[in-house]
Protein backbone atom coordinates (compact mmCIF):
# COMPACT_ATOMS: atom_id res chain seq x y z
CA UNK A 1 0.00 0.00 0.00
CA UNK A 2 1.38 3.26 -1.03
CA UNK A 3 2.65 5.59 2.15
CA UNK A 4 0.21 8.47 1.55
CA UNK A 5 -2.95 6.36 1.97
CA UNK A 6 -5.24 7.78 4.33
CA UNK A 7 -7.80 5.26 6.52
CA UNK A 8 -10.95 5.92 8.67
CA UNK A 9 -11.73 3.10 10.69
CA UNK A 10 -14.55 3.18 13.03
CA UNK A 11 -14.78 1.41 16.46
CA UNK A 12 -10.72 1.49 16.26
CA UNK A 13 -10.07 2.86 20.07
CA UNK A 14 -10.21 -1.60 21.14
CA UNK A 15 -10.66 -5.10 19.63
CA UNK A 16 -11.00 -5.81 15.62
CA UNK A 17 -10.95 -2.18 15.04
CA UNK A 18 -7.91 -1.78 16.75
CA UNK A 19 -6.58 -4.98 14.94
CA UNK A 20 -7.23 -3.41 11.51
CA UNK A 21 -6.10 -0.06 12.19
CA UNK A 22 -2.82 -1.21 13.72
CA UNK A 23 -2.67 -3.43 10.72
CA UNK A 24 -3.08 -0.69 7.83
CA UNK A 25 -0.83 1.39 9.70
CA UNK A 26 1.85 -1.47 9.33
CA UNK A 27 1.47 -1.11 5.54
CA UNK A 28 2.35 2.92 5.69
CA UNK A 29 -1.39 4.21 5.84
CA UNK A 30 -1.91 7.76 7.86
CA UNK A 31 -4.85 6.49 10.54
CA UNK A 32 -8.35 8.51 11.10
CA UNK A 33 -9.05 6.72 14.52
CA UNK A 34 -12.65 7.21 15.28
CA UNK A 35 -14.60 5.64 18.33
CA UNK A 36 -17.04 6.66 20.35
CA UNK A 37 -14.78 6.45 23.59
CA UNK A 38 -13.00 9.70 23.50
CA UNK A 39 -9.92 8.99 26.38
CA UNK A 40 -9.34 5.46 24.49
CA UNK A 41 -9.53 6.67 20.91
CA UNK A 42 -6.86 9.56 22.35
CA UNK A 43 -4.68 6.97 23.75
CA UNK A 44 -4.54 4.98 20.65
CA UNK A 45 -3.46 7.94 18.69
CA UNK A 46 -0.54 8.72 21.47
CA UNK A 47 0.94 5.01 20.68
CA UNK A 48 0.58 5.46 16.82
CA UNK A 49 2.23 8.74 16.92
CA UNK A 50 5.04 7.56 19.27
CA UNK A 51 5.48 4.72 16.25
CA UNK A 52 5.76 6.96 13.54
CA UNK A 53 2.59 7.06 12.43
CA UNK A 54 0.53 9.96 11.60
CA UNK A 55 -2.84 9.71 13.02
CA UNK A 56 -5.31 11.34 14.19
CA UNK A 57 -8.42 10.74 17.18
CA UNK A 58 -12.02 11.62 16.59
CA UNK A 59 -14.57 11.42 18.91
CA UNK A 60 -17.87 10.02 17.09
CA UNK A 61 -20.94 8.44 17.38
CA UNK A 62 -21.70 6.45 14.14
CA UNK A 63 -25.04 6.84 13.91
CA UNK A 64 -25.70 10.65 14.18
CA UNK A 65 -25.10 12.33 10.76
CA UNK A 66 -23.14 15.22 12.06
CA UNK A 67 -20.66 13.27 13.83
CA UNK A 68 -20.14 11.47 10.49
CA UNK A 69 -19.91 14.49 8.83
CA UNK A 70 -17.27 15.79 11.36
CA UNK A 71 -15.19 12.58 11.14
CA UNK A 72 -15.04 13.32 7.12
CA UNK A 73 -13.83 16.89 7.74
CA UNK A 74 -11.23 16.40 10.36
CA UNK A 75 -9.87 13.72 7.87
CA UNK A 76 -9.79 16.03 4.55
CA UNK A 77 -8.28 19.56 6.95
CA UNK A 78 -5.71 16.72 8.37
CA UNK A 79 -4.46 15.21 5.61
CA UNK A 80 -6.56 16.44 2.24
CA UNK A 81 -7.96 12.94 1.00
CA UNK A 82 -9.91 9.83 2.37
CA UNK A 83 -8.84 6.46 0.77
CA UNK A 84 -10.16 4.23 2.89
CA UNK A 85 -13.12 3.64 5.28
CA UNK A 86 -13.44 0.54 7.20
CA UNK A 87 -16.69 0.10 8.50
CA UNK A 88 -16.50 -1.70 12.08
CA UNK A 89 -17.99 -0.09 14.69
CA UNK A 90 -20.78 -2.82 15.82
CA UNK A 91 -22.79 -3.37 19.24
CA UNK A 92 -24.82 -6.59 20.25
CA UNK A 93 -27.97 -6.84 22.36
CA UNK A 94 -28.55 -10.25 22.38
CA UNK A 95 -31.82 -11.63 22.86
CA UNK A 96 -34.32 -14.28 21.96
CA UNK A 97 -37.24 -12.66 19.61
CA UNK A 98 -40.19 -13.22 21.52
CA UNK A 99 -38.33 -11.44 24.38
CA UNK A 100 -35.95 -8.99 22.30
CA UNK A 101 -36.97 -5.01 22.91
CA UNK A 102 -37.85 -2.72 20.82
CA UNK A 103 -34.56 -0.50 21.59
CA UNK A 104 -32.54 -3.50 21.62
CA UNK A 105 -33.58 -3.84 18.00
CA UNK A 106 -33.36 -0.05 17.17
CA UNK A 107 -29.77 0.56 18.87
CA UNK A 108 -28.12 -2.67 16.97
CA UNK A 109 -29.70 -1.95 13.52
CA UNK A 110 -28.37 2.02 13.92
CA UNK A 111 -24.99 1.25 14.70
CA UNK A 112 -24.35 -1.49 12.98
CA UNK A 113 -26.51 -0.81 9.50
CA UNK A 114 -27.11 3.17 9.81
CA UNK A 115 -23.93 4.10 11.20
CA UNK A 116 -22.18 2.25 8.34
CA UNK A 117 -24.48 3.75 5.39
CA UNK A 118 -23.90 7.32 7.01
CA UNK A 119 -19.76 6.71 7.05
CA UNK A 120 -19.82 5.35 3.22
CA UNK A 121 -22.57 8.02 2.04
CA UNK A 122 -19.82 10.98 3.60
CA UNK A 123 -16.94 9.07 2.81
CA UNK A 124 -18.00 8.50 -1.05
CA UNK A 125 -18.29 11.76 -2.22
CA UNK A 126 -14.42 12.37 -1.47
CA UNK A 127 -13.66 8.59 -3.14
CA UNK A 128 -15.50 9.44 -6.16
CA UNK A 129 -13.77 13.40 -6.45
CA UNK A 130 -10.46 11.26 -6.34
CA UNK A 131 -11.51 8.57 -8.95
CA UNK A 132 -10.22 6.02 -6.08
CA UNK A 133 -11.82 4.86 -2.46
CA UNK A 134 -12.06 1.32 -0.93
CA UNK A 135 -14.71 0.42 1.62
CA UNK A 136 -14.66 -2.76 3.68
CA UNK A 137 -17.33 -2.92 5.48
CA UNK A 138 -17.35 -5.78 9.02
CA UNK A 139 -20.04 -8.12 8.86
CA UNK A 140 -20.29 -11.53 10.54
CA UNK A 141 -20.91 -14.94 9.57
CA UNK A 142 -24.27 -14.80 11.37
CA UNK A 143 -25.64 -12.37 9.15
CA UNK A 144 -24.72 -14.80 6.94
CA UNK A 145 -26.34 -18.19 8.39
CA UNK A 146 -28.40 -17.22 11.50
CA UNK A 147 -28.10 -17.36 15.45
CA UNK A 148 -30.63 -18.07 17.55
CA UNK A 149 -30.94 -15.29 19.83
CA UNK A 150 -29.17 -12.46 17.19
CA UNK A 151 -32.08 -11.56 15.55
CA UNK A 152 -31.37 -7.54 15.09
CA UNK A 153 -27.27 -8.58 15.14
CA UNK A 154 -27.64 -10.96 11.74
CA UNK A 155 -30.20 -8.52 10.60
CA UNK A 156 -28.07 -5.82 10.79
CA UNK A 157 -25.05 -8.07 9.36
CA UNK A 158 -27.04 -9.48 6.66
CA UNK A 159 -28.25 -5.83 5.21
CA UNK A 160 -24.79 -4.56 5.60
CA UNK A 161 -24.10 -7.47 3.12
CA UNK A 162 -26.60 -6.14 1.21
CA UNK A 163 -25.45 -2.48 1.54
CA UNK A 164 -22.03 -3.60 0.43
CA UNK A 165 -23.12 -5.02 -2.83
CA UNK A 166 -25.71 -1.99 -3.61
CA UNK A 167 -22.82 0.45 -2.90
CA UNK A 168 -20.22 -1.72 -4.96
CA UNK A 169 -22.62 -1.40 -8.12
CA UNK A 170 -23.00 2.29 -7.80
CA UNK A 171 -19.31 3.08 -7.33
CA UNK A 172 -17.25 1.06 -9.57
CA UNK A 173 -17.29 3.62 -12.03
CA UNK A 174 -15.12 6.02 -10.00
CA UNK A 175 -13.01 3.48 -8.95
CA UNK A 176 -14.38 3.21 -5.35
CA UNK A 177 -14.65 -0.72 -4.73
CA UNK A 178 -16.48 -1.93 -1.71
CA UNK A 179 -16.52 -4.95 0.12
CA UNK A 180 -17.28 -6.73 3.10
CA UNK A 181 -15.32 -9.33 5.69
CA UNK A 182 -17.54 -11.48 7.68
CA UNK A 183 -15.72 -12.93 10.84
CA UNK A 184 -16.51 -16.21 12.06
CA UNK A 185 -16.02 -16.62 16.00
CA UNK A 186 -13.02 -14.50 16.77
CA UNK A 187 -10.83 -14.77 19.75
CA UNK A 188 -11.78 -11.23 21.72
CA UNK A 189 -11.67 -9.97 25.18
CA UNK A 190 -15.65 -11.08 25.41
CA UNK A 191 -14.12 -15.14 24.81
CA UNK A 192 -11.15 -15.51 26.96
CA UNK A 193 -13.43 -15.32 30.02
CA UNK A 194 -15.26 -18.50 28.63
CA UNK A 195 -15.07 -21.55 30.38
CA UNK A 196 -12.75 -24.04 29.10
CA UNK A 197 -14.70 -26.62 28.02
CA UNK A 198 -17.18 -23.83 26.33
CA UNK A 199 -13.91 -22.34 24.20
CA UNK A 200 -13.51 -26.07 23.23
CA UNK A 201 -17.43 -26.94 22.34
CA UNK A 202 -17.07 -23.78 20.41
CA UNK A 203 -13.48 -25.19 18.47
CA UNK A 204 -15.40 -27.89 17.84
CA UNK A 205 -17.70 -26.30 15.46
CA UNK A 206 -15.03 -24.79 13.21
CA UNK A 207 -13.23 -26.88 10.28
CA UNK A 208 -10.04 -25.44 11.18
CA UNK A 209 -10.37 -26.40 15.04
CA UNK A 210 -9.92 -23.01 16.62
CA UNK A 211 -10.97 -19.54 17.06
CA UNK A 212 -9.90 -16.47 14.91
CA UNK A 213 -8.33 -14.05 15.95
CA UNK A 214 -8.26 -10.07 15.50
CA UNK A 215 -5.09 -10.19 13.11
CA UNK A 216 -6.81 -12.65 10.62
CA UNK A 217 -9.58 -10.35 10.19
CA UNK A 218 -7.21 -7.54 9.90
CA UNK A 219 -5.08 -9.60 7.19
CA UNK A 220 -8.65 -9.58 4.80
CA UNK A 221 -9.17 -6.00 5.32
CA UNK A 222 -5.45 -5.08 4.59
CA UNK A 223 -6.19 -7.50 1.30
CA UNK A 224 -8.99 -5.65 0.24
CA UNK A 225 -7.66 -2.26 0.88
CA UNK A 226 -5.03 -2.57 -1.13
CA UNK A 227 -4.35 -1.30 -4.48
CA UNK A 228 -3.61 -5.41 -5.66
CA UNK A 229 -7.61 -5.95 -5.05
CA UNK A 230 -8.71 -3.41 -7.26
CA UNK A 231 -11.05 -6.02 -9.43
CA UNK A 232 -12.52 -7.13 -6.45
CA UNK A 233 -15.40 -5.59 -5.88
CA UNK A 234 -19.06 -6.49 -4.40
CA UNK A 235 -17.89 -9.66 -2.47
CA UNK A 236 -17.84 -10.92 1.25
CA UNK A 237 -14.67 -12.38 2.54
CA UNK A 238 -15.37 -15.16 5.06
CA UNK A 239 -12.82 -15.10 7.61
CA UNK A 240 -14.38 -18.14 10.01
CA UNK A 241 -12.03 -21.04 9.48
CA UNK A 242 -14.22 -22.94 7.40
CA UNK A 243 -17.27 -22.44 9.69
CA UNK A 244 -19.74 -21.37 7.18
CA UNK A 245 -19.12 -22.21 3.40
P1 LIG B 1 -15.72 -4.29 20.37
O1 LIG B 1 -14.49 -4.80 21.05
O2 LIG B 1 -16.97 -4.11 21.17
O3 LIG B 1 -15.33 -2.90 19.66
C1 LIG B 1 -16.30 -2.14 18.99
C2 LIG B 1 -15.88 -0.69 19.05
O4 LIG B 1 -16.88 0.11 18.41
C3 LIG B 1 -15.77 -0.18 20.50
O5 LIG B 1 -14.59 0.56 20.67
C4 LIG B 1 -17.01 0.68 20.63
O6 LIG B 1 -16.87 1.73 21.56
C5 LIG B 1 -17.17 1.22 19.23
N1 LIG B 1 -18.53 1.70 19.02
C6 LIG B 1 -19.68 1.15 19.44
N2 LIG B 1 -20.72 1.91 19.09
C7 LIG B 1 -20.22 2.98 18.43
C8 LIG B 1 -20.80 4.13 17.83
N3 LIG B 1 -22.13 4.34 17.84
N4 LIG B 1 -19.99 5.03 17.23
C9 LIG B 1 -18.64 4.86 17.23
N5 LIG B 1 -18.04 3.79 17.79
C10 LIG B 1 -18.81 2.86 18.38
O7 LIG B 1 -16.11 -5.20 19.13
P2 LIG B 1 -15.23 -6.27 18.28
O8 LIG B 1 -15.46 -7.61 18.86
O9 LIG B 1 -13.85 -5.77 18.07
O10 LIG B 1 -16.03 -6.21 16.90
C11 LIG B 1 -15.72 -5.30 15.87
C12 LIG B 1 -16.62 -5.56 14.67
O11 LIG B 1 -16.47 -6.93 14.26
C13 LIG B 1 -18.10 -5.37 14.96
O12 LIG B 1 -18.74 -4.82 13.83
C14 LIG B 1 -18.59 -6.79 15.20
O13 LIG B 1 -19.96 -6.93 14.92
C15 LIG B 1 -17.73 -7.56 14.21
N6 LIG B 1 -17.57 -8.99 14.52
C16 LIG B 1 -17.00 -9.38 15.69
C17 LIG B 1 -16.85 -10.75 15.95
C18 LIG B 1 -16.19 -11.24 17.21
O14 LIG B 1 -16.14 -12.46 17.40
N7 LIG B 1 -15.68 -10.36 18.07
C19 LIG B 1 -17.31 -11.69 15.03
C20 LIG B 1 -17.91 -11.23 13.86
C21 LIG B 1 -18.04 -9.88 13.61
P3 LIG B 1 -17.43 1.55 23.08
O15 LIG B 1 -17.08 0.19 23.53
O16 LIG B 1 -16.76 2.61 23.83
O17 LIG B 1 -18.91 1.71 23.00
Amino acid sequence: MPKDKVAVVTGASRGIGLSIAKALAAQGARIVAVDIDQEATEKVVAQFKADGTEAIAVKANVTLAEDVEQIITAAMDAFGRVDILVNNAGITRDGLLLRMKDQDWDAVLSVNLKGAFLCSRAASKVMSKQRFGRIVNIASVVGQMGNAGQANYCASKAGLIGLTKSNARELARRNVTVNAVAPGFIATEMTEILPEKTKQELAAQIPLGSLGTAEDVANAVVFLASEKAGYVTGQVLGVNGGMYM
